[in-house]
């Protein structure tokens, strides 16, 4: 069994406790090298600390890390939780999660680094507005808004949680009206949603989850770098001036998941995320031959042409103004 990894930098001053990971999944590695550098900066003494904690985890998942795949046994970034009490760990990322659930819950604040596998630019993941629903209830949205706007990137997307869930929704609804014998594997819970930043707003944390490029762009472990110096200044972890604020970002609301229901649903074009739509514009067609089309002007996001039966096929997304100064 591969062993984890953590490194904790403890200053004498109170101050904020930050956690930040890199390759949750295995095959995303600009976090790795970003968090790598931000550790000899400070172990050379070029970067001090003036006040808090910090805790850098730079391979999440060894055992994906390893195989230089996103996953080891299943994605550690869905239905995160430690195994229930008196239950044996059974996949490589229940024993992940069993070492990572208490140690995120140690901390005030996650900074989650993943990279996408399509073309296109950076992008950060934040959490819901202030609420207090039974979902995921947070006090820190315009927290996590404000630290969004410092990252050093200018397009950031919410509402992922409460989308997975209400696709939870519509997939058990299909599932209901399907023979149990067609033996099609729904989705069904709304936990299934959860990886690290919902885990860290679980324990009344707060987390952004930073995409640093494609896989392969090799400004990704810079875009890593820069959020992590600026959030350490942020928070003042480090006595530098506290970053600028973004104020062109672009601002994308998740409203909307629309499944595939048969895996030979087909898309009309080679979507990419955030490509634009327009009411009516055809997105795909059904293997039933449905049309399905673009119910308002928007933006697709998170397309899967090879996506099965019943899980995802892609999201849509609003503009919002959340973002804007
Ligand atoms: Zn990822």
């Amino acid at each position: 069994m591969l062993p984890f990894q953590a490194i904790s930098f403890t200053t004498t001053e109170p101050g904020k406790r930050l956690i930040v990971t890199g390759a949750v999944h295995g095959n995303e590695v600009a976090g790795t090298h970003g968090i790598r550098r931000v550790i000899a900066e400070i172990e050379s003494g070029a970067l001090a600390l003036a006040r808090g904690s910090v805790t850098f985890v730079p391979i999440t998942n060894p055992k994906a890390y390893a195989l230089k795949r996103r996953n080891g046994d299943r994605n550690l970034n869905r239905n995160l939780q430690p195994t229930a009490p008196g239950v044996a760990p059974a996949e490589f990322e229940d024993h992940i999660a069993n070492w990572l659930c208490p140690l995120m819950a140690q901390h005030d604040a996650l900074l989650d680094l993943h990279s996408f596998q399509a073309q296109g630019q950076a992008f950060v993941m934040v959490g819901p507005q202030n609420n207090t629903g039974a979902l995921e209830p947070t006090v820190h949205g315009d927290t996590e808004r404000d630290w969004a706007l410092r990252l050093g990137v200018k397009r950031a997307v919410d509402g992922w949680l409460g989308t997975y869930a209400k696709g939870v929704d519509e997939r058990r609804a299909r599932a209901e009206r399907q023979p149990a014998s067609e033996g099609k594997r729904h989705d069904l819970d709304a936990k299934y949603g959860v990886g690290t930043t919902e885990y860290m707003r679980s324990t009344g944390g707060m987390a952004l989850t930073l995409e640093c490029g494609q896989h392969d762009d090799p400004n990704g472990p810079e875009v890593a770098y820069r959020a992590i110096r600026n959030t350490l200044a942020l928070f003042g972890l480090t006595d530098e001036p506290v970053p600028a604020t973004e104020t062109a970002m672009e601002g994308l609301h998740l409203g909307t998941v629309v499944d595939k229901f048969d895996r030979n649903d087909a898309f009309a074009r080679p979507w990419q995320s955030f490509d634009p739509l327009r009411a009516g514009d055809v997105i795909g067609t059904r293997a039933n031959g449905e049309v399905v089309r673009a119910p308002h002007d928007g933006y697709i996001v998170f397309p899967n042409a090879l996506a099965e039966a019943n899980y995802e096929w892609f999201y849509l997304a609003e503009a919002t103004r959340r973002f804007n100064p």
